[in-house]
């Protein structure tokens, strides 16, 4: 392929994370552009199409959508959809013969992930997951320093993410409804807390144990959990002490302990702002990467490994890893006792 060739986006869901963080990042890529929109508002479908220059024979609906194997323009579908719609349109995607970028978590179950990984391979086409974090200069800088041995042996990561749930936000509405978000916090946000442990280690965990914690009193937690604690333990003997919440003041840490140098990255997961320091007994620095556009690399990332006919770094086995820890996550809580990966 020529050099400096963009491959083009159809975004799925013109909700708040699609609107705020993703289609603005087109400006900023090398290898993507934005070509198509899919919404079930055709209005705000046509703002957004005059504002960012995409023609409006690229807008489909979800009934039209099928139509998009007719065109051309379109290599690439980034699904920003509730979670529980995440598998049918990674399906119906693959079955366009297009490659598909998708938002985490991946699916709700397992069967649906597997389900996905297996249409890509049907339709000898890409299938990525949105982890945005594993594309992110900081958390790429604490990763290679981990694997490294900057900071010897790791052994033993923290991490926790939590924010305060809002019925008023739009977003937040259908992530209250178990049947369209599959999950409560930790399939929202403490999917973070378990990628860091996964990613900085580097291994995969063996045993998971865990808590949960739901006011159901509070309308917001009827259908899906509030707080979760959970523990993994890694084959190298490292282990990792997790949480999510949906009520507590938002927070998105990762601390990463080793035998010779211990890491924090505080903000570790924001949009922009990352900082992260590293202590030794003898002294603490400050580690500064210049900061990149996270979305940007992602998208591009994904279109170079369709350019270049290579498995991106988040494919679908690594949606579907994640799904079956937390899934173990909840077994565990709800039996009571550690269970085994
Ligand atoms: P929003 O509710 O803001 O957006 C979801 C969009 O999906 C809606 O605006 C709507 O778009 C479309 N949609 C189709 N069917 C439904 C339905 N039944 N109920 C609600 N919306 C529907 O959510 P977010 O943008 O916050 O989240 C979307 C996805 O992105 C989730 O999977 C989430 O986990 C992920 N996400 C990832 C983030 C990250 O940092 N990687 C951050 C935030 C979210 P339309 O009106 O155009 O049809």
């Amino acid at each position: 392929e020529a050099p400096g060739k963009r491959l083009g986006y159809a975004i799925v869901g013109l909700g708040q994370f699609a609107l705020n963080q993703i289609i603005p990042s087109f400006a900023e890529s090398k290898s993507s552009k934005l070509v198509a929109l899919v919404s079930g508002n055709r209005d705000k479908a046509l703002q957004v199409a005059e504002r960012y220059g995409v023609q409006q024979k690229n807008i489909y609906d979800y009934q039209s959508f099928d139509r998009i194997a007719d065109n051309d323009e379109i290599d690439i579908v980034y699904i920003i959809l509730p979670n529980a719609l995440h598998a049918e349109y990674t399906v119906r995607a693959f079955k366009a013969g297009k490659h598909v970028l998708c938002e985490k978590p991946m699916a709700v179950t397992a069967e649906e992930c597997e389900t996905m990984i297996r249409a890509g391979r049907e339709a000898d086409r890409k299938l990525m997951i949105a982890y945005r974090a594993q594309y992110e200069p900081y958390n790429m800088e604490a990763i290679r320093m981990a694997r490294e041995g900057e900071l010897g042996k790791i052994r033993l990561v923290t991490s926790d993410h939590g924010r305060i749930l809002d019925p008023k936000v739009p977003a937040d509405q259908w992530r209250m409804v178990k049947a369209l978000a599959g999950g409560g916090s930790l399939y929202d946000i403490g999917i973070y807390s378990l990628q860091a442990a996964r990613y900085i280690t580097g291994e995969e965990p063996v045993e998971v144990s865990a808590h949960i914690s739901s006011d159901t009193s509070d309308p917001r937690f009827r259908e899906i959990e509030e707080l979760v604690a959970f523990q993994l333990r890694f084959p190298s003997g490292a282990l990792a002490s997790l949480t999510s919440s949906y009520s507590t003041s938002p927070v998105k840490r990762i601390q990463v302990f080793g035998s010779k140098a211990s890491l924090v990255l505080d903000p570790a997961t924001e949009y922009e702002r990352h900082q992260m320091m590293v202590k030794t007994e003898k002294e603490e620095r400050r580690v500064q990467s210049p900061e990149g556009n996270q979305f940007a690399a992602e998208m591009d990332h994904m279109a170079k490994a369709v350019l270049e006919k290579r498995e991106p770094k988040t494919p679908g086995e690594e949606g579907l890893r994640d799904i079956r820890i937390m899934q173990a996550v909840y077994r565990a809580a709800q039996e009571g006792r550690p269970v085994s990966l």
